[in-house]
């Protein structure tokens, strides 16, 4: 017998492979490792690494971690100085008129804050640091290269240390994110520009004005409809600031987005002051957002894909990270049924997309609908005029914002029509 025959055919063997340690790949392997399942997760950056992000932190983070373990709350809100707690969202109108809305649970306020602020370097570390090493097996600094479905499972190829291996998995999770080679790979699926969004992104320390309770801000800019320019605190005095557009109008009004950001810092009335004394700490970076806009498959033979691979951000506010987790919530728990079944079908896998979209479609359709009523501007400085001459209205604005079924209202006629009479 030659030796060749005893030789293995592949340099690792597993159930479930997890291409990419993002939210979305990090919390599906520490579900994962809450329901007994061992897998391999690759990244081919190491830990602590940045990632281009606006570094908001929704109440559905908070959810997440809560039903991941209540404990890793109280971790964030043991550190202040990384984890800013967040009390809401600022809002300003192409006219530069603005409100604040407090972020609140079924319209009761909270005594915990209800949303984070941490740089993605930060908050990525804390979620992987999470990682259960008993269940799962972490592969850093390494890159999938490529992946081939074939009739005993999906074949990965990695590069680790300059080497090229290969792990035979039963199915593997697409959480690579914008450019996960999961979804290149295994799906047809391509993102029209009218569903998509170019974000930059760059660090300043010492901007004036920031709200109390660390109020993220949005600042509708009328150049960038129905996208925006934000400024996110972050602890020690800096801040998170950025724009995001729609791919498609930047192709169409053939803008350069980095020039329309810069400018806004210098020039723009209800921004430029609070730069006078600002120092760029980081450059301007840029990545893209895919939104949820358009359903899409999420699984097949072999594969789910969770997160910014799934193309989950959400259209209006541009949050994905909520998302990201939430599907890999959702998703752990189907995977777990395969594995127990040792069935990997499209049809057993479908279930995903299936429960995930039950949970977010509504509220998905919901912020599309809003996105698209926000680039009449009109529209939107006359809500905002409205607003702050009415307190009544502006309570049961700031719940619209927190509760879904409250949210439905904006797309009522008699909405505007009560904004309109003032009452
Ligand atoms: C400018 C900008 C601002 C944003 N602001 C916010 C915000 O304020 N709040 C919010 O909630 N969301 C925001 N988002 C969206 C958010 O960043 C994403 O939705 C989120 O990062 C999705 O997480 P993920 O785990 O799916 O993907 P990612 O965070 O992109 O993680 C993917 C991981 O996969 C790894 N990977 C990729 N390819 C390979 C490979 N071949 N082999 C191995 N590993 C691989 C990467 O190294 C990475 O670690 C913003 C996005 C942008 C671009």
């Amino acid at each position: 017998m030659s030796a060749n025959r005893f030789q293995r055919k592949y340099d690792m063997e597993t159930n479930v492979v997890i291409v990419g340690a993002g939210p979305a790949g990090a919390t599906t392997s520490i579900f994962l490792a809450k329901k007994g399942i061992k897998h391999i997760i690759f990244d081919k950056a190491d830990f602590p690494r940045d990632k281009i992000c606006g570094d908001g932190l929704s109440g559905k983070v908070v959810s997440v971690l809560e039903e991941m373990n209540p404990a890793l709350l109280h971790k964030l809100y043991a550190k202040p100085d990384t984890f800013l707690g967040s009390w809401g969202v600022y809002f300003a109108a192409p006219n530069g008129k603005g409100v604040n809305i407090p972020f609140r649970l079924n319209g009761r306020p909270v005594e915990q804050p209800p949303g984070f602020v941490a740089r993605r370097i930060d908050f990525d570390y804390f979620l992987v640091q999470n990682i259960d090493n008993r269940m799962a097996n972490p592969r850093f600094n390494c890159e999938i290269v490529s992946i081939e479905r074939r009739p005993e499972g999906v074949v990965l190829t990695f590069r680790q240390e300059g080497e090229i291996k290969t792990v035979l998995a039963q199915m593997v999770v697409g959480a690579g994110g914008d450019r996960c080679p999961v979804n290149k790979t295994l799906t047809s699926y391509k993102l029209a520009p009218d569903h998509y969004y170019a974000g930059l992104r760059a660090y300043y320390k010492n901007v004036s004005g920031m709200q109390d309770g660390n109020f993220i801000e949005l600042h509708f800019l009328d150049e960038v409809l129905p996208g925006y320019f934000w400024i996110f605190p972050l602890p020690n005095n800096m801040a998170n600031v950025g724009i995001g557009m729609l791919s498609r109008d930047i192709r169409r009004k053939r803008v350069n987005l980095r020039e329309i950001m810069l400018k806004a810092i210098k020039e723009n009335p209800a921004i430029r002051q609070r730069f006078e004394q600002a120092e760029e700490v980081e450059g301007v970076k840029g990545w893209g957002l895919p939104l949820a806009s358009q359903k899409r498959p999420l699984s097949g033979e072999r594969f789910v894909l969770v997160g910014d691979a799934g193309s989950l951000i959400d259209p209006f506010t541009g949050e994905g990270i909520g998302n990201a987790m939430f599907s890999a919530q959702i998703a752990a728990g189907v995977i777990a049924r395969a594995v127990e079944r040792n069935e990997y079908s499209a049809s057993l896998l479908e279930e995903y997309d299936r429960l995930l979209y039950d949970r977010l479609w509504d509220e998905i359709h919901l912020s599309y609908r809003i996105q698209r009523l926000v680039q009449h501007r009109w529209l939107f400085n006359f809500v905002i005029n409205r607003l702050n001459s009415n307190k009544k209205l502006m309570d049961t604005f700031s719940l619209m914002f927190n509760d879904l079924d409250m949210r439905e209202k904006l797309k009522s006629p008699l909405f505007y029509l009560r904004l309109l009479f003032n009452r």
